[in-house]
């Protein structure tokens, strides 16, 4: 396959070749472009490489919120002490990605700008209350919750022209603790089953706040905003109950790695045995 590839040299040299060439389609680690281009899914005539444009880098903002460049490899952010120090479950929540190699080249934007609902990185993001930061030619910038940011399989809200710079994560509440799994019935570096990332803040032995996000479930990553409602206030004895209601939330399809009605149960099982493991 052929196409003209522009390797820009800045982020604005980028957004102008996206200005200017609306048919252009832009690539950061590959991984999943040549996936998409070798099964002609996608056939682009135009390329604007990313890997050059220097929008890579992670550091701690003077009001806490940590910042990861978009074309910052998915291992780069995993064995950074920056990312561990803000929120060591999200460090290890990039460690579950694939593979060494896979990571190696794989970037935290394309993994959100791809938006597979079986990603790991997204269920992680949503319920640390991360925030996508995009940008256009112009020096318009907005800034959009992960949650929202993934608006259906394969598709997000990036609008033509624009391009992901970064993901902002919060200082995490004081108190909050936070913990992804990843239930793989198959192999370690395959996609999930049914993946749970929990955030959690305990006081006097009850939930007193919990952010629930699952991926591999439905059309995208997932909010389960019943089951975090039903957590509030929870005692250990109540955790059962209160997870219970994800099997509801979600809006699972069969697919190779499990039933509709499995995965159900599964978001139950794994729901519960996160909040418990951050109740202990
Ligand atoms: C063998 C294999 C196993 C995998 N297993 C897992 C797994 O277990 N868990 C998991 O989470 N993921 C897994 N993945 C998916 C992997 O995480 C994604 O392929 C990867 O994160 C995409 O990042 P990339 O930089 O390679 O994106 P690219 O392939 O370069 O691009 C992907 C998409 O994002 C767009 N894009 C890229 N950067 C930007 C940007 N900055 N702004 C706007 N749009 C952009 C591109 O146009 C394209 O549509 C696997 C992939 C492979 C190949």
């Amino acid at each position: 396959m052929s196409y003209e590839l522009h390797r820009p040299r800045s982020l604005d040299e980028a957004l102008a070749l996206l200005e200017r060439h609306e048919d252009a389609h832009v690539m950061a680690g590959a991984t999943a472009m040549v996936l998409l281009m070798r099964q002609g899914l996608v056939r682009p005539e135009r390329v604007v490489s990313l890997r050059d444009a220097g929008m890579s880098g992670i550091r701690r903002e003077a009001d806490g919120t940590l910042w990861i460049g978009a074309t910052t490899t998915i291992r780069d952010a995993e064995t950074s002490d920056a990312v561990r120090a803000h929120c060591a479950a999200l460090a290890e929540t990039f460690g579950r990605v694939a593979t060494v190699r896979v990571r190696c080249q794989a970037t935290i934007g394309g993994n959100l700008a791809h938006a597979d609902p079986a990603q790991d990185p997204p269920p992680m993001l949503i319920a640390i209350g991360a925030e996508a930061e995009l940008a256009r030619a112009g020096g318009a910038r907005r800034r959009i919750a992960v949650e929202d940011l993934l608006v259906d399989q394969f598709a997000t809200a990036i609008d033509p022209g624009e391009l992901l710079v970064g993901v902002r994560v919060p200082p995490p509440a004081p108190g909050t603790r936070a913990t992804y799994v990843k239930f793989l019935p198959k192999t370690e570096d395959d996609y999930a089953t049914v993946s749970v990332a929990a955030a959690v803040r305990v006081a006097d032995g009850r939930i007193a706040d919990a952010r629930i996000a699952l991926g591999s479930v439905g059309a995208t990553a997932i909010r389960a905003r019943k089951t975090e409602q039903a957590l509030r206030g929870a005692a250990p004895q109540q955790i059962a109950d209160a997870a219970a209601i994800v099997r509801d939330e979600i809006d699972a399809i069969d697919d190779l790695r499990g039933s509709a009605a499995y995965k159900r149960e599964m978001a139950r099982v794994w729901t519960e045995r996160a909040v418990r493991s951050l109740m202990a």
